[in-house]
């Protein structure tokens, strides 16, 4: 091995070529899959203060097998080309994986957010969108961008309000983004979106127990240890859900400021408030601060939960980790060097393509939302909710009992747009988890479950590339 860390994107190629081995594709095919399709680099500038700021920007598609492309758009000073490819390449995998019709693609803007006022990141935002028209790089059907690292509903609504202003009249032009406001056309669910699948992800692979046997865990998420790196939106949402509906314990947490542990456990909500009024989660109540901020790596605990940014787990730091699961939250958390030292350790590694489909699954259901314009459970919910009153009713009076008014409220429920979409999640997480751990049970050669993600994955755009004629 060399001391030079392999980059984001190299790694990303490592790590296909490794499965792309165990398929049968031609090798042309495989190369097609492989590459980035469009690369657009921008440079624009944008009146700060009393100055031009030129900002770099990228929107990558990596993938147009499907149309439209998907994935999410970045803001942080650490953007570059070579993140951004592996970001888009990343997202076509997470979205065969997850049965989500579209190619991968990825955008980011060269700007720390912190050191902008909101109005100048609407400018910014504004003006990135402009350039993704001009180029034909944005549309319902073309390339459909969403929230990342750095960016929300709030940047959601200034790209669709700017695409808008500028196709006028386009029936379907609330679908060029998602992630929206609920109020501007976005969809309920979609902001917990990441952090429950990976909720759902995580519950799921700990419901077999002759697996949980295999890695010295007893099944269920209930009682289980996690230490989570970064409380932005994945991290946030994937500590409360797996306490509050999972029962799980959160017992450090690591963020740009410091690492703090309680081994009883850490109320992440509170923590969050916490952290929003003081600034830092030093000092929570409860807690102590480790030594060394980077330290969260080897922390004893049974899931560790990387929810940041990618490369966290390297060759540096590898071998520190005591944990039995990792959780790959975040986009490429774990880099292809430190995955060979991880394996061989015998830790099981959760990957980002399948694990954190969450929040384009969603987005999903957004886009379709939009396209049908009209509100999920708007047609049935009504109609269920007679239709299970009338049937609690009939076996009320059949059966001369009846039931209690929470009973009866639970049994009639309809359903609202929210529980739809939870549902929907839920049941793409069960069914990727069980395509991909039946392939890493029964191919002999297919050692860990990043690869058997990734042969699912290529098998499915594979077949496409083929419906297409493209590789008949
Ligand atoms: N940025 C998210 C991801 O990495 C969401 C992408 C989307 O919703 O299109 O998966």
């Amino acid at each position: 091995m060399s001391t030079k860390q392999a980059s984001f994107y190299q790694s990303v190629e490592r790590n296909f070529d490794k499965a792309a081995a165990l398929t049968n594709h031609p090798k042309g095919l495989l190369e097609q899959i492989k590459v980035c399709n469009a690369i657009y680099q921008m440079n624009f500038p944008v009146k700060i203060g009393n100055s031009y700021q030129v900002i770099e920007a990228y929107r990558v598609q990596h993938s147009h097998h499907r149309l439209p492309t998907k994935g999410g758009i970045r803001f942080s000073h650490l953007v570059n080309q070579d993140e951004v490819m592996a970001l888009a390449s990343l997202m076509t995998y997470k979205c065969a994986l997850v049965d989500v019709p579209f190619g991968g693609a990825k955008g980011g803007v060269c700007v720390s957010p912190r050191k902008y006022t909101e109005e100048q990141l609407e400018k910014i935002t504004r003006r990135y969108t402009v350039e993704l028209v001009r180029k034909n790089f944005i549309g319902p059907g073309i390339d459909v961008p969403a929230p990342d690292y750095g960016t929300g509903s709030r940047e959601m609504a200034w790209i669709v309000d700017t695409y808008q202003q500028l196709k006028n009249g386009e029936i379907d032009s609330a679908a060029c983004v998602t992630g929206k406001p609920v109020s501007q056309n976005g969809i309920r669910g979609r902001t917990e979106a990441t952090g429950r699948g990976v909720f759902y992800g995580l519950k799921e692979m700990l419901s077999y127990p002759n697996d949980c046997k295999e890695m010295g865990l007893s099944p269920g998420i209930a009682g289980k240890t996690m230490v989570i790196q970064g409380l932005g939106n994945v991290g946030s949402y994937t500590g409360t859900i797996s306490i509050e509906e999972g029962d799980a314990k959160v017992i450090g947490v690591s963020e740009i400021e410091g690492t703090i542990y309680n081994p009883k456990g850490i109320d992440i909500k509170k923590l969050i408030k916490y952290r929003k009024e003081k600034g830092s989660i030093i000092g929570f109540p409860g807690t102590k601060k480790l030594e060394n901020r980077d330290d969260w790596v080897g922390m004893e605990c049974d899931i560790l939960v990387p929810a940041a940014l990618e490369s966290q787990i390297n060759k540096k730091n590898a071998k520190k980790v005591k944990a039995k699961i990792i959780a790959e939250a975040a986009n490429g958390p774990v880099t292809a060097d430190a995955e060979e030292i991880l394996l061989k350790k015998g830790i099981v590694i959760v990957p980002d393509m399948y694990l954190n489909a969450g929040g384009v699954t969603v987005s999903y259901f957004e886009w379709l939302k939009n396209l049908s314009h009209v509100r999920y459970g708007r047609i049935e919910k009504r109609f269920d909710q007679n239709a299970y009153t009338n049937l609690v009713s009939t076996v009320e009076k059949l059966t001369g009992k009846t039931i209690s008014k929470r009973e009866r409220t639970l049994l009639t429920k309809g359903p609202e747009e929210v529980d739809l979409v939870r549902s929907g999640l839920e049941e793409t997480m069960i069914t990727a988890y069980g395509q991909v751990r039946e392939i890493y049970k029964r191919k002999k050669k297919v050692k860990d479950l990043r690869s058997a993600a990734f042969i699912n994955a290529i098998n499915k755009v594979a077949s496409d590339y083929m419906t297409l004629g493209v590789f008949p």
